[in-house]
């Protein structure tokens, strides 16, 4: 159920009409055919594709498998606001969950950082990997212990794109003085080799790269850069290095999340996993079909992969700023980045022999 113009005071009538709150448990009641209803918070507008098929996916798999004994009402960033408050919210249960990224929350706390994606990092498959058979979950929910939430995998979007550029990048030169829109640690890494990196919220960025303020933009990848229109003004589409598997996140406030009865706090990780997994495959699907029409309908567009020199610097700055990371944070931060490096290694070996080989081989 989608909620985005209820009223606060409406809301909170409808709860008050409510035989029991969602602490029935806690006073020993009968647990049986109490309905537990769940606020959740997104850090996305409503109605954006993939993302907020997430929050969606986890409603139905909820309502379905405890017959309907668990209710989430999901409250999109219109209605609260802060997209970037989301975890607060949870913490200070205004909301049982939310579905965010974890790497909104680095500037708090390195430690979530590691959660999402990095540069130069696992794959969806290898990441997924990591997170259930790996140990990821298990140092997830460490990173976030202090932060009185639980913390879960929320759907990957693939690998993403390396960006639209509005000229070709032939050599590191190239990259000097360009104006690019690309946030986080890959931002950081591009600055080191002369990018002017800027930061504007995802409704001007259009505008940005028509004007020229931008002349270069990352985004996600054709499953959400078609409706943005990007290929409109940019031709160059280059492939990615930065995000090559990015996890969304479900955040649950550990205190509500222990008030639920066993069975529905099983039922709401297997929902959890389902919705994640399934957004996976649901991105996948859209860039396929969105790939197909921009090729279809734009011949203009032109696929690259960066040059070699800019890759070597790429790669040599970015193990230069894990490295500062891993000297500067805790003890955690040390052990979280060397389970995803060693990982990372682990998985490659098998990933170059088995999918890599594959598609080299065939030529299909
Ligand atoms: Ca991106």
């Amino acid at each position: 159920m989608k909620i985005t113009t209820m009223p606060w005071v409406l809301a909170l009538c409808l709860c008050l009409l409510l035989p029991f709150g969602s602490s029935a448990n806690a006073a020993g009641k009968s647990t049986k055919n109490h309905v537990y209803e769940w606020k959740l918070a997104e850090s996305w507008p409503e109605d954006l594709p993939i993302f907020g098929g997430a929050v969606d996916k986890l409603i139905k798999y909820s309502h379905e498998l405890s017959g309907g004994r668990l209710k989430i009402m999901t409250y999109p960033k219109e209605h609260h606001g802060k997209a970037f408050g989301v975890l607060e919210m949870v913490r200070s249960q205004q909301f049982e969950m939310g579905h965010t990224a974890s790497y909104y929350w680095k500037d708090k706390d390195i430690n979530t950082l590691f959660f999402t994606t990095l540069p130069l990092g696992m794959i969806a498959p290898e990441r997924y990997a990591w997170f259930y058979h790996g140990g990821g979950l298990e140092l997830m929910q460490k990173a976030y212990e202090d932060h009185r939430v639980l913390a879960f995998p929320g759907g990957n979007t693939g690998n993403q794109m390396g960006g639209w550029f509005n000229r070709e990048i032939k050599s590191l030169d190239d990259l000097k003085g360009l104006r690019m829109r690309v946030p986080g640690l890959a931002g950081e890494v591009m600055k080191e080799l002369g990018v002017r990196t800027v930061n504007l919220p995802a409704g001007n960025l259009l505008d940005a790269l028509e004007s020229g303020t931008l002349d270069a933009l990352e985004w996600v990848g054709p499953s959400l850069d078609l409706g943005m229109g990007f290929h409109r003004t940019a031709r160059f589409y280059y492939t990615g290095w930065h995000e090559p598997g990015t996890e969304l996140q479900f955040v649950v406030n550990r205190a509500a999340y222990n008030k639920l009865p066993e069975d529905l706090q099983n039922v709401l990780k297997a929902a959890m996993r389902l919705a994640a997994y399934d957004t996976y495959i649901e991105s996948y699907h859209a860039s396929i079909e969105n790939l197909a029409v921009m090729q279809r309908e734009y011949p203009n567009i032109q696929i690259r992969a960066f040059p070699t020199d800019v890759m070597r610097a790429l790669r040599k700055e970015t193990l230069k700023q894990l490295q500062t990371i891993a000297d500067t944070g805790s003890p955690l931060t040390r052990e979280i980045l060397t389970s995803l490096q060693d990982y990372q290694r682990k998985a490659r070996v098998w990933t170059r022999i088995s999918d890599q080989a594959y598609l080299n081989n065939t030529g299909l």
